[in-house]
């Protein structure tokens, strides 16, 4: 039995047209995108006055994240589907191995967590904390049968995630052989313990330390060291979460020897500064790392992103409720480093960025979804709206205002980083894979619905 689905009279945006269509899915794709379809469907969905934008995806998320002696709130079921609240029909989390143990065991653990439980569809970034010739070995396989064409390093957190440069140049050469590509966590992680450790001592322990302790120059040195690495072993890199003007120009740089390097950022580097941490234990809620910066990091990010020199914006969606928070009070380096924000960036990324014309349409669409899917080996199957493609589509209501608050949104956490925000248009309904998962603030998904993404070896 195959099901249909007609959306009727929305405005279809992908990263490069604008158009009126009805849209026709049979089963899990797009069959057919055209004027007035004269066909018959089981299901039609009137979308006039919507947009209908590819399903989101967030290219960073961690969900059921064992870290800093606790785990993130929201598993993959309820993270997910906070995702498909707001329109985010995808993401990409970390499988991370725990030094000591190899790529394969992170990755079979990432699986459990995920399999039978993720309502969205997840793909896996594998983190390398550890890279020794065992796990230079795993490498091949972990592509070529895991299914994952990218990994991870951490150049801060020493002691638990992050791996020297010469293990780093190893990873760039054992990737560069089987087609993978390295993302990485651009800190100097000693610069910022000894940062830490003066504070601690004298007796700095409030949040607003903790931006103090992670200066900008901290992530501008690291992107600089990860970039020339890359440049040195002929690799492409995409730096995650990247929130300043130092590293950015970094990369600028880096491009005047003909190098390409990825940059993502995220929402609440582009929305949110330094100056909420200044409210006592309250600015535990925004400790993250790295940390929000001042106003001419996010003026550098947002022309950033017409310079083409930012590709994506993804969440680094990592929360924790104010109880394990409060493992930091008296010591802000124990605060839990992560914020929730899967549910709002796609909604945000529109009020603040395509809504008042500051990004186009398509470039908003290119940020949300397309660019992730092409740099990750997920396109044409997800980041569009094309015949054959998944039919993973967002009927997005442009005029409906609504407010952010932990009182209503999906997210495992309990509280908001954009509490109070007023919103300009609202992810009316969201289909994955041509199944309405959530119409009109209800989900009509079942456990399990989310599908793992194999992705093949990216091209050399
Ligand atoms: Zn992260």
């Amino acid at each position: 039995m195959s099901s249909s689905l007609l959306i009727k009279n929305g405005i279809v945006v992908t990263a490069t047209d604008i158009y009126e269509a009805d849209i026709f899915i049979v089963d899990e794709k797009v069959q057919t995108i055209g004027k007035d379809l004269n066909v018959s469907a089981a299901k039609t969905i009137d979308a006039k006055g919507c947009y209908l934008f590819p399903g989101g995806i967030d290219a960073h998320t961690h969900m059921e994240l064992p870290f800093m002696g606790t785990f993130s709130s929201d598993d993959f079921e309820s993270g997910t589907l906070a995702g498909l609240y707001g329109g985010t029909t995808t993401i990409i989390d970390f499988a991370i191995q725990t030094q000591g143990d190899t790529l394969t065991a992170a990755l079979n653990q990432w699986h459990e967590k995920a399999g039978g439980k993720a309502v969205g569809d997840y793909a896996f970034h594998v983190a390398v904390t550890d890279f020794n010739p065992k796990t230079k070995a795993e490498i091949k396989t972990i592509i070529n049968e895991g299914g994952v064409n990218s990994f991870k390093t951490f150049m801060a957190y020493k002691g638990a995630l992050m791996i020297d440069d010469r293990q780093m140049l190893e990873l760039f050469k054992e990737l560069k052989v089987h087609g993978g590509m390295l993302t990485t966590h651009a800190e100097n992680g000693d610069l910022i313990d000894g940062l830490i450790a003066d504070n601690l001592a004298k007796g700095n322990t409030l949040p607003k330390y903790h931006p103090l302790s992670r200066p900008e120059i901290a992530e501008e040195e690291a992107s600089g060291r990860v970039i020339d690495l890359a440049y040195q072993t002929q690799s492409p890199l995409y730096i995650v979460h990247m929130t300043c003007e130092g590293a950015l120009n970094r990369v600028r740089e880096a491009t005047k020897r003909n190098q390409k390097v990825y940059v993502e950022t995220c929402v609440q580097y582009l929305l949110l500064d330094e100056s909420l941490y200044d409210q006592g234990f309250e600015g535990s809620k925004w400790v993250m790392s790295p940390p929000l910066r001042k106003e001419k990091d996010r003026k550098a990010l947002w022309n950033g992103i017409h310079q083409n020199l930012v590709h994506t914006v993804a969440t680094d969606h990592c929360p924790f409720c104010m109880d394990q928070k409060k493992m930091g009070e008296g010591n802000f380096s124990k605060i839990p480093n992560g914020a929730p924000g899967i549910e709002n960036r796609m909604e945000l990324m529109f009020s603040e960025g395509a809504s008042p014309g500051k990004i186009s349409l398509n470039k908003y669409v290119e940020l949300t979804s397309t660019a992730a899917a092409k740099i990750f080996g997920l396109f044409p199957k997800k980041g569009t709206i094309a015949v054959g493609s998944d039919a993973d589509i967002i009927v997005f209501d442009p005029t409906q205002d609504h407010t952010i608050s932990a009182k209503t949104h999906h997210m495992k956490c309990d509280y908001s980083a954009f509490e109070g925000w007023r919103v300009k248009g609202k992810c009316r309904t969201t289909i994955l894979r041509g199944q309405v998962v959530v119409d009109q603030g209800k989900a009509f998904v079942k456990k399990g619905f989310g599908q793992y993404l194999a992705r093949k070896p990216l091209a050399k």
